[in-house]
């Protein structure tokens, strides 16, 4: 059975392209770049290449970039640099709609001391940035907001939140996972102090990541150790893996346009037929300031989850807004924050596209998805329910 891959910001595919130039790093030039000879040394040029692609591609200077080992590394490296290099503030600015890699380890923070404001959204997902402003304080250590949120794409004013932020002297980070190569980021003009980025979800491998932070920006390693990555994070380099990175911020960059062309003409095309062809089916978020290759799209009274394993059986992978905790399903943290109403939240799918998709596989899900649809909506009590109720109205 082909697989037809519509789920790229859980992960995405190694480019061809990255392999072939990671491949060698795992045999023939195993060299640690720390070591004095020659044979390491010449992997360490290998790894300046890479951090040079890596920088390039969001406007910065290679030395401004730090390889970590994922996003989640990145993320908490930037939150934990900036309360511990400064000390005496205990307030922390962030959303309601993080990623748990920055979500849960601030609520860990709250746990511990720190107060911690949760920006909330409105209903499109989006962020009033008066909130931002009213929540600022001299106690306020950092402000961590993402670029774009990984269920719904939608993406935040960053160079107006940056603005507010850096205008009052606080750190600023950005978890710009899923924003980096699929729309151009450059921190020469966006004043952000801190940016995460992650290999896997832009076709490098799984296991590594990188931090930007601006020339300047105080900072205390969060892996104490070695000197590596000039002393502000210990262990010996994933050369391969940042070999990969470099390669796959090169061709993203190369790649961006096709992103906000051919890949968002296929998900507008996605999102457009489905909403023509299935009834009570809604999306959510901000549909104007969306990256190009999401859409999550509920479907009332269905569950996600029975969505996801029929389309599985025809080979079409995508994910569900709502996870699987302790036996009842809760709708995603993202979701509830945005008050999208329980009964499209549970049945929220969603899709996320990259330049490897083709306009035939997304005619196969557009003919694939309705009859699911159907079949699990004859399937349902709260189907025939609202079916009643909207008669007698
Ligand atoms: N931040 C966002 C917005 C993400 O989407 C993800 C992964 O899904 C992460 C952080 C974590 O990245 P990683 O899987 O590399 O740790």
């Amino acid at each position: 059975m082909k697989v037809i891959y519509a789920d790229n910001n859980a992960t995405t595919q190694v480019a061809p392209e990255v392999l072939e130039e990671m491949l060698p790093y795992f045999h023939d030039l195993y060299g640690n770049p720390s070591s004095m000879h020659s044979f390491g040394g010449q992997v360490a040029q290998e790894l300046k290449e890479a951090r040079g692609k890596v920088a390039s591609l969001i406007g910065a200077a290679p030395d401004e970039i730090l390889f970590t080992s994922c996003g989640t590394e990145s993320d908490s490296t930037a939150i934990q640099a900036a309360i511990v290099s400064h000390p005496d503030k205990r307030h922390i600015i962030t959303t309601r709609v993080e990623h748990p890699a920055v979500k849960n380890l601030c609520e860990y923070l709250e746990k511990n001391g720190y107060r911690v404001t949760f920006l909330p959204v409105d209903r499109q997902g989006r962020l009033n940035p008066e909130d931002l402003y009213k929540s600022l304080s001299k106690d306020t250590a950092i402000v961590s907001i993402m670029w774009a949120n990984n269920e719904t794409g939608v993406i935040f004013p960053i160079e107006e939140i940056a603005q507010i932020v850096t205008q009052s002297g606080v750190v600023f980070h950005t978890d710009a996972v899923q924003a980096v190569g699929k729309i151009p980021i450059d921190v020469q003009k966006i004043s952000v102090d801190m940016l995460s980025l992650s290999g896997h979800k832009i076709h490098a491998p799984k296991g590594v990541g990188a931090l930007y932070v601006r020339k300047g920006t105080k900072f205390t390693p969060f892996l104490i150790g070695g000197h590596q990555e000039r002393g502000r994070r210990g262990g010996t380099e994933n050369v391969a893996s940042i070999i990969g990175l470099g390669k796959a911020c090169e061709l993203a960059g190369e790649h961006i346009e096709e992103e906000n062309e051919r890949v968002r003409y296929l998900r507008d095309k996605l999102e457009n037929e489905i909403l023509k062809l299935v009834p009570n089916a809604m999306v959510n978020g901000d549909r104007e300031h969306r990256l190009p290759n999401t859409t999550s799209i509920s479907f009332e009274y269905v569950e996600g989850e029975a969505i996801l394993l029929m389309m599985n059986e025809l080979g079409i992978c995508a994910s569900s807004g709502s996870a699987c905790t302790s036996g009842s399903l809760e709708p995603s943290h993202v979701l509830r924050a945005m008050g999208v109403p329980f009964t499209a939240a549970h049945g929220s799918i969603r899709f996320s596209l990259s330049i490897y998709n083709t306009e035939e596989e997304i005619d196969f899900i557009i003919a694939k998805l309705p009859p699911i649809i159907e079949r699990l909506r004859e399937l349902s009590p709260y189907w025939d329910q609202s079916k009643t109720a909207a008669a007698s109205q």
